[in-house]
């Protein structure tokens, strides 16, 4: 049977990093969160927003009341939430009074702009865009690496880059027990991760493209059907390097709180409508082998390996999509490096949920 990439979702296992630090900084934790919170997702009609819902519905999140928020174009819509209809409000200054937490999945522009506002309200900020998660007074989290940084946010915690979340779930518990000095990866990114607009333009320029109609790209820079490109965000004229790779190398370091970790990193688009995957490789301070690999991965939180040889069998988007966990296979040596300090691997994971939705709800669920 072939599964259908639109559906949704499950769960994984959390273990926190730092558990012996957390009286040290008590001094910053606001308020706890009310046990029924009044819950604000901002863009909620989005490609993100709609698997808020599931997830929260899926993992039974208390919300007292949700506030559904998005543009003027959506004000006066409804959304079925448990039952009811919710109608959505056009997100401005006041859409926050009252709200316990809110969950912003509306860009990057709309966050910078809004969290303050909802920050200042008395709300605990879980924010999905890229605004504030280099901001050193942010934790950027994910909760099966560094769950204890929540208790640090001074109303906002951030939620990783969704190819970052693919990769580092799996590296993190390996780096734990033999330090990861370099990685090299490549990404192949869903149109998903580009909204709801881009899974459109490829179920539409994939059907415009089988009949042998001519198709304008408008949410996407190049023609999307039976293609692939550079990752669609700017490129560092300097650098050659994209947005996406950067944000890549930048929050491996805070999120590993490891300066050094060296990252070579190339994000391209594939004509995929959901889940992430990367090819990994990477090289460890003491020499590594699979088997380890095998072993340290099976046992860890929000990882499911898919390591069939004799099937060819490996992590595929189409398995990745509505499910949870990261999922890892091609668990090789790293041939071109003789020493044995080298894997490969390659992951697959739903980036709408690990890597935004149920990431955030995961966060919102151990707040304080
Ligand atoms: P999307 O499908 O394009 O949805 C955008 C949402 O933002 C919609 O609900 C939209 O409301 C709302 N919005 C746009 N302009 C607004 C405005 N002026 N005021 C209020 N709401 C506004 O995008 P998405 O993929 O869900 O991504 C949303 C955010 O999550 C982005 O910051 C993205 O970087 C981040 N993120 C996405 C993914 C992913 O896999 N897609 C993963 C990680 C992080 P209308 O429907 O009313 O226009």
């Amino acid at each position: 049977m072939v599964r259908n990439p639109l559906t949704p979702i499950e769960i994984s296992r959390i273990s926190p990093r730092h558990e012996d630090d957390h009286q040290t900084r008590d001094q910053n934790r606001k308020a706890p969160v009310k046990s029924n919170p009044v819950v604000a997702i901002a863009g909620v009609t989005g490609a993100v927003g709609a698997e808020f819902i599931a997830t929260m519905d899926k993992r039974a999140f208390r919300v007292g009341k949700l506030k559904a928020l998005a543009s003027a174009r959506s004000a006066g819509k409804t959304i079925d939430f448990r039952g009811q209809r919710v109608m959505i409000e056009e997100l401005n200054e006041s859409s926050f009074e009252g709200v316990d937490i809110a969950l912003f999945s509306a860009g990057g522009s709309i966050s910078r702009k809004f969290t303050p506002i909802a920050v200042k309200a008395g709300a605990v900020v879980v924010d999905n865009s890229s605004a504030f998660r280099m901001d050193p007074n942010v934790p950027l989290v994910i909760p099966e690496i560094n769950a204890d940084r929540i208790g640090d946010h001074k109303g906002i915690i951030a939620v990783p880059n969704c190819a970052a979340i693919t990769v580092l779930v799996p590296l993190w518990p390996i780096h734990r027990r033999n330090r990861i000095k370099r990685v090299i990866l490549s990404t192949y990114q869903a149109a998903s991760g580009a909204g709801a607009a881009a899974m459109q333009e490829l179920v539409e320029s994939t059907r415009a493209c089988l009949n042998g109609q001519a198709f304008q790209p408008k949410a996407m820079p190049h023609p999307y059907a039976f293609n692939l490109f550079n990752h669609n965000t700017a490129i560092d004229l300097a650098t050659g390097y994209n947005d996406e790779e950067t944000k890549v190398i930048r929050e491996t370091r805070k999120i590993f709180e490891d300066d050094s970790i060296a990252v070579g990193v190339t994000c391209v688009r594939v004509p995929v409508l959901r889940a992430h995957c990367a090819a990994i490789t990477f090289e460890c301070e003491n020499p590594m082998t699979e088997d380890e690999v095998r072993a340290i991965l099976s046992d860890a939180p929000g990882v499911k390996i898919v390591d069939d040889r004799v099937r060819n069998y490996f992590p595929m988007p189409i398995d990745a999509s509505g499910q949870d966990d990261v999922l890892v296979g091609r668990i090789r040596q790293d041939l071109s490096d003789p020493s044995g300090h080298s894997i490969s691997i390659f992951a697959a994971a739903d980036q709408l949920l690990k890597g935004a939705a149920l990431n955030a709800i995961q966060i919102a669920e151990l707040l304080p």
